[in-house]
């Protein structure tokens, strides 16, 4: 069929990670490469590879938002064709496509069927979402991240939601009126790293930036307009700060009162002085108890009106006779408090009651390279 052959010569940049919260059905368009600072002990920029950031052209990310409407439309053909997007799912196969099984594929293409795959699984959803890439696309020159997202309403329509990662840093330091220029533009969500509402605990991790410059970074995304989804790291204190990360966070959270709260457990990627520090026994790891003694008192601490997500397989799971069982719910949307405050503290206490030999420790899973 032409229009496959004609897929097959179209494609566009991906980024490496993006959060579980776009998922599959999300675009995904890379706007920037890798994190501007990439010295937080516990990641050093380890996702990208610890490559150096940059923030990619005007014109070449047009042309790959017009590369994305190629492909669109070349899916959409096929699947008038074939009679719906079921069938074309079985047309998109790398064995119809390139005659060989997605590992036999050389690596152009295979970018070029992840491109493929990305805008199908995009427009079977709707082509509702949209996820901006690298770590912080806000260190754009205000004008291009407007000219961009003005250029992808034009070319494929306006998505229900555009989210991308920032630093809160960089949110700190942005003026109030590019903020609300950019929002008005069609960015309509941040994922920003909180990680710990203690002055101490940021400074040993080399976050750069201090609880008060958290608060005021985002109190000024939600009054630009933005959905503000802030991640919090669970035994980001170790042993030696863990109640005063804990009982900090809760207060900086309340201040800011974002629309997300979603937890992530502190795992030791290989690779980073965290890891290191670690091994040599500088710093210490709380066990699976320690760890849901850690999630109650920032549950108990929180009053505000948001949602606490814990959409992460590495967040605390234990084995079962019939395999692992998470002890809060996995997906995108969580828990809303205060509502279901009871319930998030429920749980962790009869999570603490099964015996803790039965869960898996945060250090039992640093050797896994899909975190
Ligand atoms: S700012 Fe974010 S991406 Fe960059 S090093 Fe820190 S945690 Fe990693």
């Amino acid at each position: 069929m032409l229009e496959l052959e004609m897929l097959k010569k179209i494609s566009y940049e991906i980024g490496p990670i993006r959060p579980p919260s776009e998922g599959r059905h999300s675009l995904l368009l890379r706007l920037t490469r890798n994190c501007p600072w990439g010295l937080c002990k516990f990641c050093y920029g380890k996702p990208y590879n610890r490559e150096r950031f940059k923030i990619r052209g005007i014109q070449e990310i047009e042309r790959e938002i017009e590369n994305v409407k190629t492909l669109k439309d070349g899916i959409e053909t096929i699947s008038k064709k074939l009679g719906g997007m079921e069938w074309t799912a079985l047309a998109l196969s790398s064995y119809s496509l390139y005659g060989k099984e997605v590992s036999e594929l050389n690596l152009g293409e295979f970018l070029n069927f992840q491109c493929i795959m990305n805008v199908f699984s995009w427009i079977r959803d709707g082509a509702r979402t949209v996820f901006l890439q690298d770590a912080d696309n806000l260190m754009m020159r205000t004008d291009d991240l407007v000219e961009i997202l003005r250029f992808f309403k034009r070319t494929l329509g306006a998505p229900e939601r555009v989210t991308s990662y920032a630093r809160g840093r960089t949110v700190f330091k942005k003026p109030m009126s590019e903020l609300k220029e950019i929002k008005k533009a069609g960015l309509s969500r941040l994922h920003v790293g909180l990680e710990s509402g203690d002055e101490l605990v940021l400074k040993y991790m080399n976050k750069g930036m201090t609880p008060q410059e958290l608060i005021v970074g985002g109190k000024k995304a939600i009054e630009a307009g933005f959905e503000l989804s802030l991640y919090v790291i669970l035994g980001l204190g170790g042993k030696s700060m863990w109640r005063r990360h804990a009982e900090n966070t809760a207060k900086v959270l309340n201040e800011i009162n974002p629309d997300f709260v979603r937890v992530r457990r502190l795992v030791p990627l290989k690779d980073t002085p965290l890891f290191e520090e670690w091994k040599r026994g500088e710093f210490i790891l709380l066990s699976p108890h320690e760890e849901l003694k850690e999630i109650a008192t920032l549950i108990k601490g929180l009053e505000f009106e948001g949602k606490v997500c814990f959409d992460h397989f590495a967040n605390p799971f234990y084995h079962t006779g019939a395999g692992f069982r998470w002890v809060f719910k996995q997906d995108s949307e969580g828990y809303q408090f205060p509502q279901e405050k009871e319930e998030v503290l429920r749980r962790i206490e009869k999570a603490l009651e099964i015996d803790e030999s039965n869960f898996i420790a945060a250090g039992d899973l640093s050797t896994l390279e899909t975190l």
